[in-house]
């Protein structure tokens, strides 16, 4: 039988990483074998374990590149992938090679980032994948749907990892869109 891909997406503190450990740990209890990788560069909380905002936790693999990840996988049921926003192009091939073999792939990404455009290869996982879930966060300013990561601190660049500290979450109205795609 083929296997499907999963996208969950939102913005930051919309509950993604939540979700995708919820997925993961309920395979484990059907005595599924599950692999877990994020990208290296992101070690906000722990270098190995995925950590939501709520504290749960599940133990994870770092990679440098998505290559690897197919080399990992081996003879595994189900794939997690968290922060998926942060890996090249590639990152879709695997998915779909992956899927191929019969795995069930579950993404979890940033859709946007904190200018409210689409974010490194999530659009095109979004389009491959059988199934999305958007997920929402809490607008901080008027307690409405939040769909947006707006950064508080200066720092220009795309990349930037951070926390509450350095990012809000904000919906439509309470989003400056001053600087939006
Ligand atoms: P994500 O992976 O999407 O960043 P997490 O799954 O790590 O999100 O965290 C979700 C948790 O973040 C929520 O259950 C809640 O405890 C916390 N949280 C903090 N700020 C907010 C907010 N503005 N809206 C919703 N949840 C928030
Ligand atoms: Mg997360």
């Amino acid at each position: 039988p083929s296997g499907w891909v999963e996208v969950i997406c939102g913005s930051m503190f919309s509950g993604k990483t939540e979700e995708l450990i919820r997925r993961l740990k309920r395979a484990k209890i059907a005595q599924l074998q599950v692999e877990i990788f994020k990208p290296a560069a992101d070690t906000r909380y722990h270098d190995e374990d995925i950590v939501s905002h709520n504290h749960n936790s599940i133990r994870s693999t770092p990679v440098h590149s998505s290559s690897e990840i197919l080399l990992l996988a081996g003879s595994c049921d189900v794939v997690g992938l968290d922060e998926a926003q942060f890996f090249d192009e590639n990152i879709v091939e695997v998915c779909n090679s992956l899927a191929n073999q019969g795995k069930r792939v579950i993404i979890a990404g940033l859709d946007m980032d904190f200018k409210g455009i689409p974010f490194g290869p999530m659009p095109h996982l979004m389009a491959i994948a059988e199934y999305i879930t958007k997920v929402h966060a809490v607008c901080v300013r008027c307690g409405g749907v939040a769909q947006y990561s707006h950064r508080i601190v200066q720092q220009q660049q795309t990349v930037m990892l951070g926390e509450a500290e350095s990012y809000e979450a904000l919906c439509r109205t309470c989003f400056p869109h001053k600087s939006h795609a």
